[in-house]
C-alpha cells in the first residue's frame, strides 16, 4: 500500500516537474530543466541531486503555489533566477541577492583566486573592496585569509545593507563595511592589496545588454562614463597613497579594456602587471 502510494505521489510530482519545464521553455529559458529543478529544490528545501528522491512525499498545496508563482515570475517575467531564489552561491559559499546588489558572476571568482595566492605570503594582509555590493569579494576573502582584515566600501546603502546580511550568513569577523564613494571615508592608507570589480559597462553597450539584466540588475553596479573607465582612471590615480610599498592593484575589467587598464597601471608606477583571461578567453583580470 505504502510503496502504491509514493509511486503515485512520485508519478504526480514528475509530472509536475515537467509541465513547469515546458512552460520555462516556451517562454525561451534557455536551460528550463536545471531552473525548474533550482526551484524545485529550494521550495522543498532540498538539492537538485536528490530531488527526484524525494519525490516520494506530496508536495502540499502551499509548496505547489510557491513554486508556480516561482515559475511564472522566471518565464513570464523574466526575472534572475537569483532574484526569485534571493541567493547565488560564490567560492562555494552561500551569498543573499536581491535587487539591490549585481548578482556575482564566476569570473569574479577568478579575481578572488589570484587575490588570495597573491596575498599567501603577507601575514596579516589589509585589503581594500572598492565596491562592494553583496560583498562577494569581501567576504570570500575574509573567510578564505582569516588572518586578513578586509574594509569594504560601497556608496549604496542597499548594497551595504546587503553585504552585512552576507557577512552575518558567513559568519565573518574580520571584514567591516563603510559607506563611501570609492577612497573618500577610506583613512588607513597603508593597505597590502586593493581589489575592485567596480561598474564597467560603457552606456552604449548598457542599451543592448540583456533585457533581463537591464530591468532586473542596478544600473548604478553596471555602467560607467567614459566609456566604462572612470572607475579604473580614478582608482589607479590615487592607489598608490592608500597602498604600501610594493602593494597590489587588482581589478575586474570589460571586455577590450585590459590592455588599457594596464596602460593606466604603467602610467601610474605600477609594475610587474599581469592579465589573466576567463574562461571564453576573455583577458578579464589586470593585477598590478
Ligand atoms: N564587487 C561586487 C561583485 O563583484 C559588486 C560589483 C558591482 O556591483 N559592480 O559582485
Amino acid at each position: 500500500e505504502i510503496t502504491v502510494e509514493k509511486e503515485n505521489h512520485k508519478k504526480e510530482n514528475l509530472q509536475l516537474l515537467k509541465h513547469s519545464v515546458e512552460y520555462i521553455e516556451k517562454n525561451g529559458i534557455e536551460n528550463p530543466k536545471l531552473e525548474a529543478e533550482y526551484i524545485f529544490s529550494h521550495v522543498l528545501k532540498t538539492n537538485r541531486l536528490t530531488l527526484t528522491l524525494d519525490f516520494t512525499r506530496k508536495i502540499s498545496e502551499e509548496e505547489k503555489k510557491l513554486i508556480k508563482e516561482m515559475i511564472i515570475k522566471r518565464a513570464r517575467d523574466k526575472k534572475p533566477l537569483q532574484y526569485i531564489l534571493g541567493e547565488e552561491e560564490f567560492f562555494g559559499y552561500k551569498f543573499k541577492v536581491d535587487e539591490r546588489v549585481l548578482i556575482p558572476r564566476p569570473e569574479t571568482e577568478l579575481l578572488v583566486e589570484q587575490c588570495i595566492v597573491l596575498m599567501s605570503d603577507v601575514k596579516t594582509p589589509f585589503i581594500l573592496d572598492i565596491g562592494v555590493g553583496s560583498g562577494a569579494i569581501s567576504v570570500t576573502l575574509g573567510k578564505k585569509i582569516p588572518t586578513s582584515k578586509v574594509l569594504g566600501v560601497d556608496i549604496s546603502d542597499g548594497a551595504l545593507e546587503v553585504a552585512n546580511q552576507n557577512k552575518e550568513l558567513n559568519n565573518v569577523k574580520n571584514v567591516k563595511f563603510i559607506k563611501s564613494d570609492v577612497f573618500e571615508n577610506v583613512s588607513y592608507k597603508e593597505f597590502d592589496m586593493i581589489v575592485s570589480n567596480p561598474p564597467y559597462i560603457p552606456e552604449k553597450e548598457y542599451k543592448i545588454l540583456m533585457h533581463e539584466v537591464k530591468k532586473y540588475e542596478p544600473k548604478l553596479a553596471l555602467t560607467a562614463e567614459d566609456e566604462g573607465l572612470y572607475f579604473y582612471k580614478l582608482i589607479t590615480k590615487k592607489a598608490s597613497d592608500y597602498l604600501k610599498n610594493g602593494g597590489v592593484l587588482a581589478f575586474e575589467v570589460g571586455y577590450n579594456q585590459a590592455q588599457k587598464v594596464k596602460n593606466m597601471m604603467e602610467d601610474n608606477e605600477f609594475e610587474n602587471i599581469v592579465i589573466v583571461k576567463d574562461y571564453h578567453q576573455i583577458e578579464r583580470i589586470v593585477i598590478g
